[in-house]
C-alpha cells in the first residue's frame, strides 16, 4: 500500500501539542527514546494519562497528541508532577551533555568522526516497529549503550511504514499474517531532510533509474539514527515500496533495499556532511556500504587496491549467521542487472567484481557475507563458539591459513541492562547497592553484594513480576475476545488458565526447525505427568513467529498450538500471539525458567536468555551460543551432552535430559519452600545466575570490547594520513 504525501504526517511539520510553557519540554523528551529506559521518565508520561498510556502501547508521542489540554494544564500546576518533571529533565540534560563519559575519559581524540553503524533493522521500542527480532534488538541495544558510554555513533537504517508482520492464530491453529500501517505522526520520528534538500548527493540509480531518498531522524539518547525512506512520489512505483517492509522474500526487492541502505546510506551521510571515521556493518545485508566507499576513494584518485585497503582498515563487520542457508545471497544475473554500471567506477571488470561476492569457486551466487569479510579488516562472530564455527565456515577465503588462525574473532553479544531490567528490580537494587549501581553494572565486584540480599525480598519482587506477566497475557486475550469474538477454545490455548503460582517455563523464539519448539512434546505422556502434577504444577508459555515463506515452521507452530488447545494438557500449555518487544519485556521479567533448545552450532549467540537472566530467571538450554561460555554448573541448567552430531540422537538425548532435569531438579527445587513460602535454594540460584551473567553479558561490556579492540586498531591505522597517489 502506498501513501500519498498528504497521509505522510510529519513530512510537513506536524502540529505540536499545545504544551503549557512550564512543561514545554515534554515534547522533546517524548521524541528522544532516552525516556524508554528511564523509569522515572516513563512514569511522567504514564502519570499524565494512564488509560491513554496503556491504550497506545506506552507511546509518549501518542499520549501528547491525544491528551486533553485541561489535563496538561492541571499537570503544569501540580507540584508533585512538576517535581518529577524537573528531576527527569535535569537527569536527561546531564546525560545528554555529560562531558566525562567513559569514552571521553579513556579514548579522547581517538576518532576523527563518529562510528557509522549500518543495520537493516533496529529495535528501540515497540512504538517504532522497524525490527523483526534478535538482530534488531542487538542493533538497538548498541545504539543505546553507545550514547551512554559516549561513543560517538550515527546509525543508518530504514523507516518501514509496515515493519515486520503481526501474527494472529486462526481458530484452526494456523498463523495468519497481517501488516499494520504505522501512523508516522504517532512515531518518535522527525523528518530530517527530503530528497530536495539533500540534493543529488543522496541520489542513486537502480538499474538505470534514479531513486531519491528522504531521511527521518530518531534520537536514541545521544545517538542519532537516520532512517531512509524511498516512498516518494518522484520514485517509480516498484521502488517506492522498497522501504515499506522488512525482509521481503522477493530477491529483487531485497537487492534494491540493500543497495539503498548501503550505497544510499553512505550518500546520505555525505549529503549531511557527516564524516564517519569508522564504519560498522551489522550483518551482510549492509555490505554494499563498503563498496560505495571504495568507489568514493577511486573517484578521489586512488587505485582500486589502495581504495580497498583504506576501506578495509576502517571497517568493522559482524556476522550473525552460523548456518550456510542463512546467509544473504543473490543470483548473479540480478547482481549484473543492478551493478553493470557500477563496477567500472570501482576500476573493476565484471568478473573481478563478481568475485568479490564469491564464497568459493564452487558457489555461483553473490554472497553478502563474503563481500563483508573481504572488505572489512575487523571481522567478528557474536559468541566464542560462533567465532569458531565462522572461522571454519569461512576458511575458504583464506585457504592457506590454518583454521584457528583465520582472521576472524568474536565479541560476545550483550543486552542493554537499563532497557531490559524490570523497574521493580531496578529499585530493589538501588535500595541494596546504592543509587549509582547502574553506572557500575559491568563491574563483577558489584554483583558479589547480591549474596547479602534478603531472599524473601527478591522472591517477593519476582512474584510481582509473574503476576504482571499473567495479567498482561490475559489482557491480550481479553482484547481478542472482545474485538474479534474468537471462540473459547482459542482463548484457552492463548493462556486463559495460566496460574501465577505455578512454575512457569517460557519458550519465546522464532519458530524454525533448528530451535526445536516441538522437542518438549517428544514424549507426550511424560510431559503430561510433569505439567499436570496436582501438587507441583508446571506451565509452559510458547510464543514466536514463523517466517511467512517457511511452511515447515508453520506446521511446527500448528502442532504446538494444537497441543495448547488439548484438554489432556489441562491448560498448562499456552501459545501467546504476536511475539514482539512489548511482550518480550513482560516475559523476560516474569518467567521462572527460560528454555532454549537449538540444534548444536546453529545458535549464533541468542540474547533473550540474557535479558531473562538479568531479571533472575534461570536459564535452561543446550550449551550452544552464549550459554556455551556462560554456564558454570550453578547458574542454570545445561540440556543434553556438550556434543552430539547425529540429529536424531541429539533429539532423543536432549528430550530425555529436559524431562529428567524437570522431574529431578527444577520442579523439586522450585517447590521446596520455607514456612513463608520462600524457596531459598531457588533464590540462591537466581543470585548466582545474576552474579555470573549480568556483568559479562551486558551491552556495556560488549561495546567496551568493540571500542577497545576494534576502534583502537582501526583508528590508529595510518591510512587516514597516507597520501593519495
Ligand atoms: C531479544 C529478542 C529476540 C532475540 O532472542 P533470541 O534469544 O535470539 O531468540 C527476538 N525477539 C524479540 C522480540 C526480542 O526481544
Amino acid at each position: 500500500m502506498l501513501l500519498g504525501e498528504a497521509d505522510r504526517g510529519k513530512t510537513t511539520n506536524m502540529t505540536p501539542p499545545k504544551l503549557p510553557q512550564r512543561i514545554g519540554r515534554l515534547e522533546e523528551l517524548a521524541n528522544n527514546l532516552w525516556w524508554s529506559w528511564h523509569d522515572e521518565a516513563r512514569k511522567i508520561f504514564r502519570s499524565l494519562d494512564y488509560p491513554l498510556w496503556r491504550a497506545g502501547g506506552h507511546n509518549p508521542v501518542k499520549v501528547l497528541r491525544e491528551i486533553n489540554p485541561e489535563t496538561l494544564e492541571a499537570a503544569a500546576n501540580d507540584p508533585d508532577f512538576l517535581a518529577a518533571y524537573d528531576s527527569v529533565m535535569s537527569a536527561f540534560d546531564a546525560d545528554m551533555n555529560n562531558p566525562n563519559t567513559w569514552f571521553e575519559t579513556g579514548y579522547h581524540g581517538l576518532l576523527s568522526g563518529p562510528v557509522a553503524y549500518f543495520s537493516m533493522e533496529f529495535a528501540f521500542h515497540s512504538s517504532l516497529p522497524i525490527y523483526a527480532g534478535g538482530l534488531g534488538v542487538l542493533a538497538g541495544d548498541i545504539c543505546k549503550e553507545a550514547g551512554e558510554l559516549g561513543v560517538p555513533m550515527v546509525a543508518v537504517g530504514f523507516m518501514y511504514p509496515q515493519g515486520y508482520f503481526h501474527q494472529h492464530i486462526s481458530a484452526e491453529g494456523w498463523q495468519e499474517e497481517y501488516y499494520r500501517q504505522l501512523d508516522f505522526t504517532e512515531a518518535p520520528i522527525t523528518p530530517l531532510f527530503s530528497y530536495r534538500e539533500l540534493g543529488a548527493t543522496a541520489q542513486l540509480r537502480l538499474a538505470n533509474t534514479p531513486i531519491y531518498i528522504s531521511v527521518w531522524e530518531v534520537l536514541v539518547g545521544r545517538t542519532r539514527v537516520l532512517l531512509l525512506d524511498t516512498n516518494l512520489e518522484e520514485n517509480p512505483v516498484q521502488y517506492r515500496q522498497l522501504s515499506s517492509r522488512l525482509y521481503t522474500a522477493d530477491r529483487e526487492m531485497r537487492i534494491g533495499q540493500e543497495i539503498v541502505l548501503g550505497i544510499g546510506g553512505v550518500r546520505v551521510l555525505r549529503a549531511l556532511n557527516i564524516s564517519p571515521d569508522i564504519w560498522h556493518a551489522n550483518e551482510g545485508h549492509t555490505s554494499f556500504m563498503m563498496l560505495e566507499r571504495v568507489r568514493e576513494e577511486v573517484e578521489k584518485g586512488a587505485t582500486y587496491s589502495e581504495a580497498m585497503k583504506r576501506v578495509q582498515t576502517k571497517t568493522v563487520f559482524t556476522t550473525h549467521t552460523p548456518v550456510p542457508a542463512g546467509h544473504d545471497v543473490f543470483p548473479l544475473p540480478l547482481v549484473e542487472k543492478y551493478f553493470s554500471g557500477y563496477w567500472s567506477a570501482l576500476g573493476l571488470d565484471r568478473s573481478t567484481f563478481l568475485q568479490l561476492g564469491q564464497q568459493s569457486a564452487a558457489s555461483p551466487d553473490f554472497n553478502m557475507t563474503a563481500l563483508g569479510l573481504k572488505l572489512a579488516n575487523h571481522r567478528y562472530g557474536v559468541s566464542q563458539l560462533h567465532g569458531r564455527v565462522t572461522r571454519q565456515m569461512w576458511q575458504v577465503l583464506w585457504p592457506n591459513t590454518p583454521e584457528d588462525e583465520v582472521p576472524l574473532g568474536h565479541i560476545t553479544n550483550g543486552v542493554h541492562v537499563p532497557s531490559w531490567i524490570a523497574p521493580e528490580l531496578y529499585y530493589c537494587f538501588e535500595d541494596c547497592m546504592g543509587k549509582d549501581w547502574i553506572d557500575h553494572h559491568d563491574d563483577p565486584a558489584l554483583w558479589e553484594r547480591l549474596a547479602d540480599f534478603s531472599d524473601a525480598m527478591l522472591w517477593r519482587v519476582h512474584l510481582q513480576m509473574k503476576r504482571k506477566l499473567v495479567g498482561f497475557i490475559r489482557d491480550r486475550m481479553r482484547g481478542r475476545w472482545i474485538d474479534d469474538n474468537v471462540p473459547w477454545g482459542q482463548i484457552l490455548a492463548m493462556g486463559a488458565l495460566l496460574d501465577p503460582e505455578a512454575l512457569t517455563i517460557v519458550f519465546a523464539r522464532r519458530f524454525t526447525e533448528y530451535k526445536r519448539p516441538f522437542l518438549i512434546f517428544r514424549d507426550i505422556e511424560r510431559l503430561k505427568r510433569i505439567v499436570n502434577n496436582p501438587r507441583w504444577p508446571v506451565q509452559i508459555i510458547f510464543t514466536g513467529k514463523s517466517h511467512p515463506a517457511d511452511f515447515a515452521s508453520k506446521h511446527l507452530l500448528h502442532q504446538v498450538y494444537s497441543l495448547a488447545a488439548n484438554r489432556d494438557l489441562q491448560g498448562r500449555i499456552a501459545f501467546v500471539e504476536d511475539y514482539d518487544m512489548h511482550l518480550a519485556r513482560y516475559l523476560v521479567h516474569g518467567a521462572d525458567v527460560w528454555l532454549n533448545l537449538p540444534r548444536r552450532l546453529q545458535e549464533a549467540c541468542g540474547t533473550s536468555g540474557m535479558k531473562a537472566a538479568l531479571n533472575g530467571i534461570l536459564h535452561m538450554s543446550v550449551r550452544d551460543g552464549w550459554w556455551y561460555e556462560a554456564y558454570n554448573g550453578a547458574n542454570g541448567w545445561a540440556v543434553g551432552p556438550l556434543q552430539v552430531t547425529d540429529p536424531d540422537k541429539a533429539d532423543e538425548l536432549d528430550a530425555e535430559s529436559v524431562y529428567s532435569l524437570l522431574e529431578k531438579e527444577v520442579v523439586p527445587l522450585y517447590y521446596r519452600r520455607d514456612r513463608n513460602g520462600v524457596p531459598h535454594e531457588w533464590v540462591r540460584m537466581m543470585k548466582e545466575s545474576m552474579r555470573s551473567i549480568i556483568p559479562r553479558f551486558c551491552a556495556r561490556r560488549m561495546l567496551k570490547e568493540y571500542t577497545g579492540r576494534t576502534l583502537k586498531a582501526a583508528a590508529s591505522a595510518p591510512v587516514r594520513d597516507s597520501p593519495v597517489t
